[in-house]
């Protein structure tokens, strides 16, 4: 079994999240994705929302799609959660399975700043989307990947390729291009503080959550 392993603050979550892990789903052949919405995660801070609202906005976005399903793994305790600790729990309750974690090309390149990095590359493997923000091209700089600047390239210029690399140890890494959706949580709460419409860049009835609980209501 393939599983893939979407986490994220989701703060909120978006359609570039969904999208994201859709396409990884069905490109990559995953038999189910599952989101992991963060506690508190020790590199972001800020305006975050409550984890029980970025919990339950996230299950009502995963909701709508029969191969996706939320896990509470990161936010049950309140101490600060870990990407390994995550990866740990998951291959023991999945011995038999592939795991995936899908993450953007910038959060993958936060990776040597997380807890235990040499551990995670060697927990896991990876697929890797690109960001508006962040293409492929960075991940030359990325310690634990040794691949091509060229083909790097090409996937930033494409939108339909994916490219399989090995990461320093022996994990999988897919690097997978696809239309790009320059869509983030960040710019989602700018425009709230703004007092604009966020309509079409996330599920509705999440829209309707963060105006009838007042989410994100302050300027930037
Ligand atoms: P913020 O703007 O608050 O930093 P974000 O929109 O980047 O948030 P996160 O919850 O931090 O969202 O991201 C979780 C994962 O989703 C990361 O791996 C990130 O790279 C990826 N991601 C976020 N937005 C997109 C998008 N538009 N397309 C593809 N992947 C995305």
């Amino acid at each position: 079994m393939r599983l893939g392993v979407f986490g994220g603050t989701f703060n909120p979550i978006h359609y570039g999240h969904l999208r994201a892990a859709e396409e990884a789903r069905e490109r990559i052949a995953l038999e189910k994705v599952i989101f992991v919405p963060s506690a508190s995660p020790p590199l972001k801070s800020g305006d975050l929302a409550d984890v029980e609202h970025r919990f339950l906005m996230t299950a009502m976005a995963v909701q709508q799609n029969e191969y996706f399903e939320i896990s509470d793994i990161e936010c049950r305790k309140p101490e600060k959660s870990y990407t390994v600790t995550t990866a740990r729990v998951l291959r023991q309750e999945h011995p038999d399975a592939e795991i995936f974690f899908i993450l953007g090309v910038d959060a993958f390149m936060e990776i040597p700043q997380w807890h235990e990095p040499d551990e995670l590359i060697r927990l896991i493997d990876f697929i890797i989307i690109g960001r508006p923000t962040m293409r492929f091209a960075s991940l030359v700089r990325s310690p634990y990947l040794d691949v091509n600047p060229g083909e790097l390239e090409g996937l930033d210029r494409g939108t339909g390729e994916a490219l399989a690399a090995t990461l320093e140890g022996g994990r999988k890494a897919v690097l997978l291009g696809i239309p790009l959706l320059d869509i983030s949580s960040t710019a989602i709460r700018a425009l709230i503080g703004e007092g604009r419409s966020i309509k079409y860049l996330l599920p509705e009835k999440v829209e309707s959550f963060i105006m009838s609980n007042r989410l994100y209501m302050y300027k930037q």
